[in-house]
């Protein structure tokens, strides 16, 4: 199936440029595994970032050579080599399989947590929906990323399938419902707690921790 929702270049830019935080990065690594697209774009923004880091020289008053800049275009015109297999980062999350990690939460919205031993910056988790259920209205204080890992679910902004990398801030309010046919299971990256609305919001903020 073919992916719809991108993380923006901005993002991808930093994402090559290493500028990302573990989980960030861990979050845009996934999707570039699922997303030729965007795995080539990187290719190419690391082999143009590559090739100037490599010659430019130090001194700010000297001036790339004109050979810089045809190699750089060269390399960027190749084609991208082929996405890796989608086994490596997987197994490092999850090295015994999605369903063996020590899921959390009763009911159809369980989490589990990914250690990645850095969490200055945000949290990782995954996020199992069961078919067809809603996960409660929610709304951001800071961003919230998710990659459909397997399923698919869908909001008020369109349906979203394994791949599809989606991007929310403080500004939105959503109630995810998985698709009818399997359960959801997302990556999902918070810079801060969700906070649930409604009279279970108190219950489910303390329950479902991303
Ligand atoms: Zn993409």
């Amino acid at each position: 199936m073919t992916v719809k929702w991108h993380p923006e270049f901005d993002l991808l830019v930093e994402y090559a440029a290493g500028n990302l935080c573990t989980a960030q990065a861990m979050m845009v690594a996934t999707h570039l595994q699922y997303c030729p697209h965007c795995k080539s774009a990187v290719n190419k923004l690391e082999i143009l970032g590559g090739e100037l880091m490599s010659k430019t020289p130090n001194s700010s008053s000297e001036t790339v050579s004109p050979d810089v800049w045809q190699n750089t275009l060269a390399a960027i015109a190749k084609p991208a080599p082929k996405p890796q297999p989608k086994r490596s980062l997987m197994q490092r999350i999850a090295p015994n399989g999605l369903s063996a990690l020590d899921w959390k939460g009763l009911g159809p919205v369980q989490t589990a947590h990914v250690d990645l031993g850095d969490e200055r910056n945000g949290r990782l988790s995954l996020l199992k929906i069961r078919a067809g259920a809603r996960v409660p209205v929610h709304s951001h204080h800071g961003n919230e990323w998710t990659l459909v890992l397997e399923g698919g679910f869908s909001d008020h902004m369109g349906k979203y399938n394994a791949g599809d990398f989606v991007c929310l801030d403080g500004n939105h309010k959503h109630s995810p419902v998985a698709a009818v046919n399997e359960d959801c299971i997302c990556m999902a990256y918070v810079d801060e707690q969700l906070h649930f609305q409604g009279w279970l919001g108190p219950i489910l903020n303390r329950v479902i921790k991303l």
